[in-house]
């Protein structure tokens, strides 16, 4: 395989390196922080979707390996290694969770397998979240996770990224046919505010990348066809399940209604039946 940190192309922005950039990582380049700092200062407040989303990811996962004995997780869109990563959060309540990281950023596959160097439960490919086949038949997949027990399909702020002729819900209807019953889904997504900023933020998105869409709260239901969303059903990623001691209690997320910004990304745990 060729050497993954010799593609990175630091001449144009990638959406892992600039999320990261939001997060306040160092793995990103000038041309990242460019697109990043449009953000910052051009759309005041829109940082805190990267904040509380990555906080909803961490109290999502800490859930399902608390309450549903699931200990496998395809992380879909995984991003740079931030913090409190899927695995981490997962192996602290129980050490031998699996879980398979997928992004099709070259910088995503460098930095998670330093990572990961030591961590033979946990894996890093680099695929498509568009082609589910080619990563349900990945080698490291197949060892990894067995498709007999209940899998986390985990699709945190990557859906978004999908455009509709791509089709984002065949890709959750693809997992969810792999899967077995009691199988969760996790899934974030940039809701459509259908205002002036969302739309430049959703412009910025689709002229940089290519690729970006803000859906409705209805097109967002209608990615968990065919599973039970659980409580407290597709909520703002602040008010998925607060908890006052998490990332977020800097900013006091658990005591307080989101900001217009904090509204326009939302989130929901559903399970197959
Ligand atoms: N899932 C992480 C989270 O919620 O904190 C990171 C989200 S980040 C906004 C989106 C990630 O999706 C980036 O790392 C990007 O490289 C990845 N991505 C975008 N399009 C993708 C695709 N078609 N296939 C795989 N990964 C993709």
């Amino acid at each position: 395989m060729a050497d993954s940190a010799s593609e990175v192309d630091q001449s144009k922005p990638s959406i892992a390196r600039v999320y990261d950039y939001l997060l306040g990582g160092k793995d990103n380049f000038a041309a990242d922080r460019v697109i990043g700092d449009h953000f910052k200062v051009e759309l005041p407040g829109s940082v805190a979707i990267a904040y509380t989303n990555r906080a909803v990811l961490t109290r999502a996962v800490r859930d399902i390996a608390l309450t549903t004995g699931i200990r496998q997780f395809i992380d879909m869109g995984s991003g740079l290694p931030t913090a409190d990563n899927v695995h981490q959060v997962a192996q602290r309540h129980h050490p031998g969770s699996r879980v398979v990281y997928v992004d099709n950023d070259p910088i995503v596959l460098a930095h998670g397998r330093a990572l990961l160097e030591e961590n033979e439960y946990t894996c890093v490919i680099q695929a498509d979240v568009r082609e589910p086949e080619a990563i349900r038949n990945h080698p490291d997949t197949v060892d990894l996770i067995d498709f007999e027990q209940p899998v986390a399909v985990i699709l945190s702020a990557i859906l978004h990224h999908v455009n509709d002729e791509e089709d984002p819900g065949a890709i959750v209807r693809y997992w969810r046919e792999q899967v077995p019953s009691g199988s969760h889904f996790f899934i974030s997504h940039f809701r459509s505010g259908g205002n002036p900023e969302t739309a430049e933020a959703e412009a910025m998105l689709q002229g940089t990348f290519g690729r970006g869409r803000w859906r409705t709260d209805e097109e967002i239901h209608a990615l968990f066809d065919g599973l039970e969303i659980l409580d407290p059903g597709v909520a703002t990623c602040m008010a998925w399940r607060p908890d006052p001691t998490d990332g977020l209690s800097h900013i006091g997320a658990a005591h307080r209604e989101p900001t217009v910004w904090e509204q326009l990304i939302v989130a929901g745990l559903a399970r197959k039946p």
